[in-house]
């Protein structure tokens, strides 16, 4: 039965019912919670008119989605995307309700996300449509109500001018409103390698299951970004030998392996790593998929393993960096073959656990250095890994992986919800 609500139509956010849905036949929860369970709580529409430098007014629309509070303040990112839908904002809203559940923080899950194109605004424009955005949305978020942090082409500068925004609101400095800020206003210097770092170091504990170690093993990384770019550099320094790497220009292959040192230079310098100068082979961020490699990382966008590729995936593992890049139906073509898919809401959780490293600094007044930061974030993310792969092996080995974290994290909010009276 459809409820009228307008993301119901989305094709993501018809995926993200599917995997609740599916968590929720394993579990056996009735139907009436998986109804509770669906819905975000609050999704909030809002318009901002930015004065663009030609002196007309642009009119972009935003959305801020808080989809479940039941284990504490929604928690999740804002993206700025042409694309971006209400459907997927409150998609990625449920997901970083089951994330953030899995990855033991005190969060629920929230998202928000602002239809333009970020790259054909000056940096004022910018700035003016970043503080007219958080401006817009300032009475749902807070400290302790709803903390964003960024996504999809956000970064710490847009952090920084939405903690500015709310503070000048609120006539006090709001440090924990949003993380991922620059280090000068609250934040921290390895949040940025947080993401990539965490995806790394799962994919460092499935080799240990599978092969002893992750030495020696070749790597292809999808998407160059701040996931892509540290995972690889981190898996390199383990010993691991990237082959192939490609951001949205295109990509490249060499079966003696890429310098991730000169690969960030040239990917800064030039804007790709098409132009890092010692390849192989041009490849295809489709062609990158299918090569002959132990561990793919795909850390661009969604959708990209599909039933039409599931097949033709050689890798043994792969390690999502991007937000939803494999579909249910791949999901379970990669099972039956084998092949370890390290869900995102696992793989992916390094960013917002160091974003709660981050926002409990801004709390507390006081602050761990960079190494025992990244040891905090090392010794969680693979005690969760291990939790989620020994209750998949033991109890869930019938589906993919992904199954077994969904229904890890949707028994803790639903737990949580019930010990509340919620349901
Ligand atoms: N946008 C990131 C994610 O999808 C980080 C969210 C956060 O730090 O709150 O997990």
């Amino acid at each position: 039965m459809t409820s009228g609500a307008p993301y119901e139509t989305d094709p993501t956010y018809q995926m993200a019912v599917k995997q609740l849905k599916e968590a929720a036949q394993i579990l056996g929860l009735p139907d009436d919670v998986v109804e509770v369970l669906r819905h975000p709580e609050r999704v909030l529409q809002v318009k901002i008119p930015v004065k663009l430098d030609n002196g007309k007014i642009a009119v972009f629309i935003g959305w801020r989605s808080q989809h479940n509070s039941a284990l504490g303040p929604y928690k999740g990112g804002i993206r700025y995307h042409p694309n971006v839908t209400m459907g997927e904002v409150v998609s990625l809203s449920m997901w970083m309700t089951w994330k953030n559940a899995l990855a033991g923080i005190p969060y629920g899950g929230g998202k928000g996300g602002v239809k333009v194109d970020p790259k054909k605004l000056s940096q004022r424009e910018l700035e003016e449509l970043s503080r007219k955005y958080f401006a817009a949305i300032a009475d749902i978020v807070g400290e302790d109500i709803d903390i964003p942090a960024p996504d999809v082409y956000t970064n710490p500068q847009i952090m920084a001018w939405y903690f500015d925004e709310y503070s000048k609101i609120k006539r006090y400095p709001a440090w924990g409103v949003v993380t991922a800020k620059p280090p000068l206003v609250g934040g921290l210097h390895v949040r940025e390698i947080s993401t990539g770092y965490g995806v790394a170091l799962v994919a460092r504990e499935a080799a240990k299951i599978l092969w002893g170690t992750v030495e020696g093993k070749t790597v292809a990384v999808q998407g160059f970004g701040n996931v892509g770019r540290y995972a690889a550099k981190y898996l390199a320094e383990w010993g691991a030998k990237i082959v192939a790497v490609s951001d949205s220009k295109g990509g490249i292959y060499n079966s003696k392996g890429l310098d991730v040192a000169k690969l960030f230079e040239v990917k800064d310098k030039t804007g790709s790593v098409v132009n890092y100068p010692d390849v192989e082979k041009k490849i295809s961020n489709e062609e990158l998929l299918e090569l002959d490699v132990d561990i793919l990382v795909p850390a661009a966008i969604e959708n990209v393993i599909t039933e039409k590729n599931a097949d033709r995936i050689k890798a043994k593992i792969i390690s999502e960096g991007a937000n939803g890049p494999t579909t249910p139906e791949a999901d379970k073509i990669l099972h039956k073959k084998g092949t370890i898919v390290i869900p995102d809401i696992l793989a992916n959780a390094g960013g917002v656990t160091m974003s709660w490293i981050e926002w409990s600094h801004n709390r507390m007044g006081c602050w761990l250095t960079e190494e025992e930061a990244l040891s905090r974030l090392d010794k969680k993310m693979t005690h969760n890994f291990h939790e989620v792969y020994n209750e998949w092996q033991k109890k869930y080995s019938d589906y993919p992986m992904r199954a077994a974290a969904y229904v890890i994290a949707v028994d803790r909010v639903v737990r949580a919800m019930k010990l509340r009276g919620w349901i």
